[in-house]
């Protein structure tokens, strides 16, 4: 939510909190952190727009409080603030290892980049593995697959810094005004992030990195020291709209992809309707609960 206006729908956002919290206690580790969000105005004439929205756009659903100005005294708040929640963040790397590790345990995972000359699309088979249906979930290499190479995808880079704030040890909400500062624990923030649409390499930018300093001199009113950054290629997508549905030519052939800049948000609530259909197809009208890659093939 940048311009007072909730950039995706709510049911988003509660079943990602439901699945993210069951996985949790299903791999005994928490990696869903939920923290309201202070958003620092940047100016007076925000801070009325985001009054306006409270008062007569619905928007009092999201918007706790405002808090008066100059209330943080280690932010940049002298233009006043709203407290946002439910809010929270997803530690991406212990949520991923801790899934790695369980597939790994259950003998579920093959750690190797697929190689698709290995794979046999009539029998859907790969080395020894044969299966009903293969769902291909590969981000911005979408463009390498050979089966859906077709989608328009056009990928966003993105960097992120890891800070640490030494008067700082632990900030109990994330804070955002421009980019977001999650609160690690330990003195420890991660500031995101940055869209770059012309390279897609992981290589960290001058420009980027400007950017992020940029964004926390205006936030914090304290000293902080730069930790390390990292790169990351989001699969974008023109329309927005998820990249999910079956190859318009082979049925056993899926993609699973185009979750844009919010794919931790969103996942679990299309992961969701796309397996109960992939399970079930009949029930295709009633689970599936996005428009289907079906949008870009016309002659179907
Ligand atoms: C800087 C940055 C900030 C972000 N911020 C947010 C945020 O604020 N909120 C949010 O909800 N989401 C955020 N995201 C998530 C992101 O925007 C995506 O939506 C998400 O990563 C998409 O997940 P995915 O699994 O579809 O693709 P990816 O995360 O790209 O994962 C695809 C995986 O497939 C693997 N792969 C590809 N090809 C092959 C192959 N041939 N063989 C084997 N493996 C292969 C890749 O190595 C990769 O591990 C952020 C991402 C970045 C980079």
């Amino acid at each position: 939510m940048k311009r007072c206006i909730p950039a995706v729908s709510f049911s988003y956002l509660e079943k990602a909190i439901h699945r993210y919290t069951e996985l949790g206690k299903k791999l005994d580790m928490d990696f869903l952190h939920l923290r309201s969000l202070v958003r620092l105005f940047d100016s007076n004439t925000t801070k009325e727009q985001w009054e306006d929205k409270f008062l007569n756009a619905g928007m009092h659903v999201y918007i706790k409080e405002f808090v008066a100005e100059n209330s943080f005294p280690l932010l940049n708040d002298q233009y006043s603030s709203a407290i946002i929640d439910p809010a929270g963040f997803l530690d991406v790397i212990s949520f991923l290892d801790t899934s790695r590790d369980y597939f790994s345990k259950n003998h579920f995972l093959l750690d190797e980049r697929f190689d698709f000359s290995l794979f046999n699309e009539v029998e859907i088979s790969y080395r020894d593995f044969i299966a009903d249906n293969i769902i291909f979930c590969e981000g911005y290499r979408l463009k390498e697959n050979p089966f859906f190479n077709y989608l328009p995808l056009t990928p966003t880079k993105g960097e992120v810094m890891t800070i640490r704030i030494p008067s700082m040890e632990n900030f109990d909400k994330i804070i955002s005004r421009g980019v977001y500062i999650l609160p690690l624990g330990n003195y420890l923030y991660t500031v995101g992030s940055t869209y770059n649409r012309v390279d897609f390499t992981y290589k960290l930018t001058e420009e980027g990195q400007t950017f992020l300093k940029d964004k926390i001199d205006e936030i914090l009113a304290v000293e902080y020291e730069v930790v390390g950054s990292v790169a990351g290629v989001r699969p974008t997508v023109k329309d927005r709209k998820p990249l999910i549905g079956k190859h318009p030519k082979n049925d056993h052939i899926g993609v699973f992809n185009g979750l844009g800049a919010r794919g931790v948000l969103m996942g679990p609530y299309f992961s969701s309707g796309f397996s109960k259909f992939l399970i079930n197809p009949a029930t295709k009208k009633d689970s599936l609960n996005f428009e289907t890659i079906e949008r870009f093939h016309p002659y179907k």
